[in-house]
């Protein structure tokens, strides 16, 4: 792409450069074309001193040359002005003849027109000087008559300089035309070679051409889809490893069970001579499996329910303290069965937000039964409901063991557990949290654990206030 877009410049700085040659020729032609038009009507021209000369120089009538601004002057042998009318440019009436010499020489480069005649028989000098209008002294002149030798060596010396002008002039369009397009072709690589990257997989690649151009605009564009495309990758590699990663704990987590109900049925089935005693135990584990593995598929489907893009909410406008006073109160009987102590502060007024009570009791219930579940006799959990601003803040605390700090920033995502064995005693699927924080974002809320808390953990669900 360089070589075509930088020999496309040089061709056309080629075309340039001859119809630049083209046109000074034609300029010159045309220059000399019309000063030939308007020669016959240039007073100097019309009143030549030809056409005024008498014998006698006092007879000369010089009044026409003088109205048009012009003058004459007569110089006799000894070098005497001996007429003068009008413009006169020799300032003396008497020259030497050094210095009437040295008029001569110097009338071709005065800004006059000297028309210079000499008469034999009155033995002077006329001369008509008008004041010239304008006049570009650049002709080519030549006699046929010079030494042919002199022709020819004054004929190489033009041809030398023509050349060496031409060529200059070559080299001046070659050297600009390879700029012009080397400001072209240099972006131009740059974004090309971005581009591959970006092709070949390589999507950290940004182009910096250092320019304020048109291909600034193209590079922040580039950069701009490159960051997006990055962006847009990096997610779906993320999500697709969460998926990968959500398949395989499902399938770990079901296949425990599943095997342990086989292994027990079928030990069933072929031991007919087993005793009740034994039966009503293979029983009750095939009970507890089936329950497990139910359990985690009900858990699965609510998480995908509430991934799913027609999950709506049922919302209704609810007082949120009245709403929690009701759960506090529930748990109370599973927070004593289990020897915890509770400490609930929930304010006596109203405070009202948009809620879908069964979601939101479920939000609250994962909480207080993972706090019931994880930590030891006589831990005290305590719920605790504020508002400011327009946000309500509702914090679920306990003071038991507490969640490690490796696992604080990921324990909202599925399967993720403390006690990470797969035949768990405490049963979890590691489902209910990522449930939880699902349903508060579904309010336009969310579900933190706030973090630097010396003994246990505090889980604080915010919710807009209406
Ligand atoms: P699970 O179904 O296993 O309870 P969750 O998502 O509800 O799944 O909880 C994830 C993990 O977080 C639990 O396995 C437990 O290790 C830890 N956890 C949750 N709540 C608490 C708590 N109040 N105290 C200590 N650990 C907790």
């Amino acid at each position: 792409m360089k070589k075509k877009i930088s020999n496309q410049f040089f061709r056309n700085f080629l075309v340039i450069f001859l119809l630049t040659i083209l046109d000074t020729i034609l300029a010159f032609m045309l220059l000399s074309f019309a000063s030939g038009l308007i020669a016959g009507s240039l007073a100097k021209n019309r009143y030549p001193a030809s056409a005024i000369v008498k014998e006698d120089y006092n007879q000369i009538d010089a009044s026409a040359v003088v109205e048009n601004g012009g003058g004459v002057q007569v110089i006799d042998k000894e070098c005497r002005v001996v007429y003068s009318k009008g413009l006169d440019t020799i300032g003396k009436d008497k020259l030497t003849v050094e210095e009437f010499t040295a008029f001569l020489k110097d009338s071709k480069s005065k800004p006059y027109h000297y028309d210079i005649l000499y008469h034999p028989e009155g033995r002077f000098w006329l001369i008509v000087t008008f004041p010239t209008s304008i006049r570009l002294d650049f002709a080519l002149v030549y006699n046929k008559a010079a030494a042919a030798g002199d022709l020819m060596r004054a004929g190489w010396v033009i041809a030398f300089v023509v050349l060496i002008y031409l060529s200059i002039l070559a080299l001046f369009a070659f050297i600009y035309s390879r700029i012009t397009a080397a400001s072209i072709t240099i972006p131009l690589h740059k974004l090309c070679d971005g581009t591959r990257l970006l092709r070949e997989g390589d999507y950290s690649v940004r182009v910096d051409l250092r320019l304020k151009n048109e291909f600034a605009e193209l590079q922040n564009t580039f950069n701009d889809m490159a960051a997006r495309i990055e962006h847009e990758i990096s997610l779906r590699k993320k999500s697709e490893e969460d998926r990968r990663r959500l398949i395989l704990d499902i399938s770990h987590d079901l296949k425990n069970p599943m095997s342990s109900i086989q292994g027990y049925v079928e030990l069933l089935m072929k031991n007919s001579d087993i005793t009740k005693q034994e039966r009503d135990q293979y029983l009750e584990i095939i009970l507890n499996n089936s329950k497990r593995a139910n359990r985690l598929l009900m858990e699965l489907f609510e998480l995908s329910q509430l991934d799913s893009p027609e999950f709506s909410l049922k919302l209704e406008r609810t007082d949120i303290c009245e709403h929690i006073r009701q759960i506090c109160g529930e748990l109370v009987p599973q927070l004593e069965k289990a020897g915890f102590e509770y400490d609930f502060n929930i304010p006596e007024d109203s405070i009202f937000a948009l809620l879908d009570l069964d979601r939101f009791s479920r939000l609250i219930e994962n909480l207080a039964s993972n706090a019931i579940r994880y930590n030891p006799k006589g831990t005290l959990v305590t719920v605790s409901l504020a508002l400011k601003g327009n946000q309500i803040f509702i914090d679920l605390s306990d003071d038991g063991i507490g969640i490690p700090d490796h696992l604080a920033e990921h324990i909202f995502k599925p399967f993720v557990r403390a006690d990470d064995s797969r035949n768990s005693k405490t049963g979890g699927s590691g489902l209910g949290l990522s449930i939880a924080k699902k349903i508060a974002n579904a309010h336009g809320g969310d579900l933190t654990l706030l973090p630097g808390k010396s003994k246990g953990s505090t889980f604080r669900i915010t919710i807009p206030a209406i």
